[in-house]
Order: C-alpha cells, then structure tokens, then sequence
C-alpha cells in the first residue's frame, strides 16, 4: 500500500518515532474516558498513524473512523513525557486521509460553502445570525422541534445554537482608550464569535479600552484557518494565515488580541503552518509572537482594578486550545480572583475537553454528547453558579451542556465578568 506523503514525511516519522507507549496520556484523554478503547486513545491512535505511514494498514475504515474520533484538544501532549508534537501528528494524519479521499459532491458543496463562502466573511455571517434571531424569536424552532424533520446534523447543529441577541459592534473606527492611554492593540474579533456571541466582543473592546488601550479593527482580517485545519484542508488554512498577516501592520500594535482559545492557538502556529512558506515564514513567526490572549494580556496589564463587587460561585472551564496548546493556565484565574465577591471553585478534571472541539459536536454529536456528560457532572458537583469560558465552541457547548443537564447556571466569558464589575462599580448589593 502507498502511504500518503503527508505521513510518510522524515519528519513525521521522526515525530512518531518520540512515542515509547508508555501510556501515560490515556487517563488524559476524553474519548479513551468514554469510550474505553485503546484504539480510540492516544498511544493507540499514534499506533495507527504509524502503521499506516509504513504502508501496513489503508486509511479508510477503522483508521479514519478512530482519528476521527479524536477531539483534537491536545490534553496527551500536556500529559506526555516524551514531547510528543500529538497536534501535529493529528494534522499530519488528517491531511493523509483528505489526499487519499474521494470526498462526494454533497460534502464537497457543504464543505465550500461552510469553509469558503460563510466562515470567512463577516457580512455572510452576520447575516445568517440575523436570520436565525427571526427563526428563534418566531418560535419557528419551537415547531420544526416538535415535527422532527431536521436532519440528524442540523439537528446537532440547532441544539447548540446558544440564544441570539444580534449584537455587532462597531469594527469601522478604532475604539479609544480610556483613562491613560497605555497602548494599542489590534482586535481579531473571529468570525462565529462575532456572529453569534458578539456580546463577548462588545465586552472585550470594552475591557481593553477601560484598560488604557486603543483597540484597533484590521480591516481585511478573516476567520484564523482553525475549523478548516480541523478537517485536513490545510492549503484552505495556510491561505486565511497569508490573508491576516496581509491585514495587520504589525509595528503599529503592541499586541495582537484574541479572545478565543481555539482561534489563538491557530493563530500563534501560523509561524511553524507557514515555515516552509519563503515569502511568509518570517512574517508568520513574526505575527505568531505578537498574538496573545485576552487573559494572557490583561492578567499583567490591568491597569483598572475591578471593583464592582459580583458575588457568586464561579467554576472556570479551560479551552483546551488555551491549555494545553498555548499554556495559558493561571492568568484566566488570577483575573477572576481579582474580581470582588467571586469565589473560584475547581472542577476536579479542570484539563478535560467538553466535547465541543471544532465542528466535533455536530459531526459526531454522540460521542461529543458523552464527553460533554462527563464534564457536566464534573462541573455540577463544584456547586457553582456561573461556568466561566474563554473560547467560543466551548461556550455554546456549555449554554447546550446547562439545557442538556437540567442545570440552573449561567454561562459566561470571563472578560464579561470583568465588563460587569466595571459597570458595576457603583453597585453596593453584589447582583449583576
Ligand atoms: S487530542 Fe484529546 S481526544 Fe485526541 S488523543 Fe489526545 S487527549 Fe485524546
Ligand atoms: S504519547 Fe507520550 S504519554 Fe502517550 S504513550 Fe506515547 S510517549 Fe507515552
């Protein structure tokens, strides 16, 4: 059997070749927790990738079913004692399987019109939230519910809908600072967040200018390449990457801010997507270093103490794009502590994936329902109030989580939190 070049490579072998199946990372891993089979955990996984790079197993059936089923939440690179690059072995693995592929004309359309046509472009996307406001408002949801026509995917896809508000700042002037003018920053406001959690962004535009900085809207910025990484079309990824370090003049900012752990994540590995790229490596190297997420930013730059007071348990659930892909760990929590009246309790599993994981959750929603349950019930037992996030799928995943476990809880970004005590300052009773 011919491997796929894009495992076959010296340098995946070298990659492989890290593992020693000391099995380490299983108890890291989601999909291992919940489906209990080594195939479907890391070093089982790793096992498959590198029978087939030697050719010994095709890349259909058993291993693109068990790869596919990987979150990609990078939680066994965090566990692993040999360094395993696991993030990317995946790519590689997943880039195997769309070269040998024939994909069919359906998923070829579905895809174009997702990847290419919708993600990266604003006003498409502004669009279709603005119309499916109308579709939650009218109650049309309500009643194509009860008759159950959707198809299973749509189905996946309109449970995880959080409530839309159609809320779109204002990205045609840059936002001033507030106070001392500190410095200026260039804002990635993302491409489903904008759409449909632009509240978040409101709020984050907010934070920073209360903080001193001018928040600045590349123009011809676009969606970071991450859910187009996710499914193997890597060249579709490495062009959105050409497309923003086109959009921001880099000498301009002191930083460049991102408030969603998956999208910063892919954000800061434009430079290792883009090495073999001469007219954009460096470039990418050189954008890489100056992304930062929002927590990672403020936790050294609040130049605001917060002091409206917000009293309530709070339980703050890490994006695993945060944690474990960008290290980002203690900053989100020393904000939250700096908050008045929070108290920060901890899941017992803090590292552990919700299952939302890119298109995961509509694609293979029942096992991302499994994962999901399992971090519910780690969450319900905190005895908190509010779920703190800082990634976009991971929010809606909690909002759908919440509704699916029967829980009273609000879900929130924790720049948000941040916004309300600000707001809040005046406030003397702690509600918000
Ligand atoms: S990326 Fe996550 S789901 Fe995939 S093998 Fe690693 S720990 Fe398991
Ligand atoms: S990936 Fe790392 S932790 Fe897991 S089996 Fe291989 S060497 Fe051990």
């Amino acid at each position: 059997m011919e491997p796929p070049a894009a495992l076959s490579s010296p340098k995946t072998e070298s990659l492989l070749a890290q593992c020693i199946h000391c099995g380490l990372c299983l108890p890291a891993c989601p999909t291992y927790a919940v489906l209990q089979s080594e195939t479907d955990s890391p070093r089982g996984r790793i096992q498959l990738m590198a029978a087939a790079a030697q050719g010994r197993i095709d890349l259909d059936g058993a291993f693109r079913t068990h790869i596919d089923l990987c979150l990609g939440c990078r939680a066994c690179e965090t566990a692993c004692p040999s360094g395993v690059q696991y993030g990317s072995l995946l790519e590689a693995a997943r880039a195997g399987i769309e070269e040998k592929r024939k994909i069919g004309q359906p998923e070829r359309i579905v895809r174009r019109l997702a990847l290419r046509e919708l993600m990266p472009n604003k006003q498409r996307l502004r669009l279709l939230a603005r119309g499916l406001v109308f579709y939650q408002r009218l109650g049309i949801s309500k009643a194509i519910e009860a008759l159950g026509v959707l198809p299973p995917r749509l189905r996946s896809l309109e449970a995880l809908l959080p409530p839309l508000a159609a809320v779109f700042p204002n990205y045609s002037v840059p936002a001033p600072a507030m106070g001392k003018r500190r410095g200026r920053v260039a804002f990635l406001y993302g491409c489903v967040q904008d759409a449909f959690l632009g509240n978040v962004n409101a709020a984050s535009i907010r934070v920073l200018q209360r903080n001193g900085y001018e928040v600045h809207f590349p123009q011809t910025q676009t969606c970071c390449g991450a859910a187009a990484l996710h499914v193997g079309e890597n060249d579709l990824a490495l062009d959105l990457a050409r497309r923003n370090i086109d959009a921001i003049e880099l000498k301009r900012y002191d930083a460049i801010i991102s408030n969603a752990g998956g999208c910063g994540a892919t954000l800061k590995e434009y430079g290792r997507l883009l090495a073999n790229d001469p007219a954009y490596a460096q470039r990418a190297q050189d954008f890489a270093a100056k992304v930062q997420d929002i927590s990672e930013f403020l936790a050294v730059r609040l130049h605001a103490t917060p002091t409206g007071r917000i009293d309530a348990r709070v339980t703050y659930a890490d994006s695993c794009h945060l944690r474990h892909v960008q290290h980002v760990v203690n900053q989100p929590r020393r904000l939250l502590q700096q908050i008045p009246g929070i108290e920060l309790i901890e899941m017992a599993e803090p590292g552990k994936c919700c299952g939302s994981a890119g298109v995961y959750n509509i694609i293979h929603s029942e096992t991302a329902d499994l994962v999901l349950d399992a971090k519910m019930a780690d969450i319900r037992n905190t005895g908190a109030e509010i779920i703190v996030t800082t990634n976009t799928g991971c929010h809606m995943q909690y909002i759908y989580g919440v509704k699916r476990a029967g829980l009273n809880m609000r879900v929130v970004h924790l720049v948000e939190l941040l916004d309300w005590s600000y707001a809040n300052h005046d406030a003397t009773d702690g509600t918000f």
